[in-house]
């Protein structure tokens, strides 16, 4: 079934690419398996998909300990909101920390990551929407934040991501997805000298809106694991 889901999946971020006049191979899916157990990595692994979300740095050290011996490459993404006092396991395991939302945590990721002779990939969560409730950076000191998180050596920028609100209709998570784009169109530049250019937005109820907009990386817990 998680593999029928990947196809259908894939199917759906390809058909999205298409009508955007885009590469499909410009998408990676990441499949955000919080709250699933290894066995369901693995069939996920199986299936194609080489990108594991998680949320939360306990239950991910859980599985990546699980799975370290077999045998499959797997990239780790934290996507969930990090705890300073959670850092240092987390630069241990993640390939890239998607959830960086101010530059204290951006400080502490590169002072626990020159701890090992790590050059830690972030992406900064932006806040694009106006609910109290979310999490990111203020799209206006976003520049700032950019400016400063340049001078630390252990980490390196890959790009943005964002979540949107819960919305009725997909149709209305655009211009979130939209107001991403245009940030990160205004820190790195439409055609990125850097290589900071990982838009990641999108999730199971919105992705192909997302991809639409841009999005480099889908974030998908739902539509794979059911
Ligand atoms: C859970 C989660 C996802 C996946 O959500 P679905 O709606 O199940 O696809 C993506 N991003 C973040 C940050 C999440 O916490």
């Amino acid at each position: 079934m998680i593999r029928d889901n990947i196809f259908k999946v894939r199917e759906r971020v390809d058909a999205a690419c298409l009508r955007a006049k885009r590469e499909p191979s410009a998408v990676t899916i990441v499949a955000v398996s919080k709250g699933r157990p290894a066995e369901q990595v693995k069939e996920a692994l199986g299936a194609g998909i080489l990108d594991i979300g998680e949320n939360r740095v306990q239950e991910a050290l859980l599985k990546y300990d699980q799975l370290r011996d077999s045998g499959l490459v797997i990239k780790w993404h934290m996507v969930g909101h990090l705890q300073t006092n959670k850092v240092k396991d987390a630069v241990r395991i993640f390939d890239l920390i998607q959830s960086v939302d101010s530059l204290r945590l951006a400080e502490e990721i590169d002072r626990q990551a020159s701890k090992i002779n790590k050059v830690q990939d972030i992406l900064f969560e932006i806040k694009t929407s106006p609910e109290e409730t979310k999490t990111g950076v203020d799209p206006d000191k976003a520049a700032e934040v950019m400016k400063e998180a340049g001078r630390l050596k252990n980490i390196n920028v890959k790009g943005l991501m964002t979540i949107a609100p819960i919305v009725e209709d997909p149709g209305q998570a655009r211009q979130f997805f939209r107001k991403l784009r245009e940030i990160s169109e205004n820190l790195f530049g439409r055609h990125p000298e850097t290589d900071a250019s990982v838009l990641s937005m999108g999730m199971t109820d919105d992705f192909e809106t997302a991809v639409e907009e841009g999005a480099t990386m889908v974030r998908i817990g739902r539509a794979i694991f059911g």
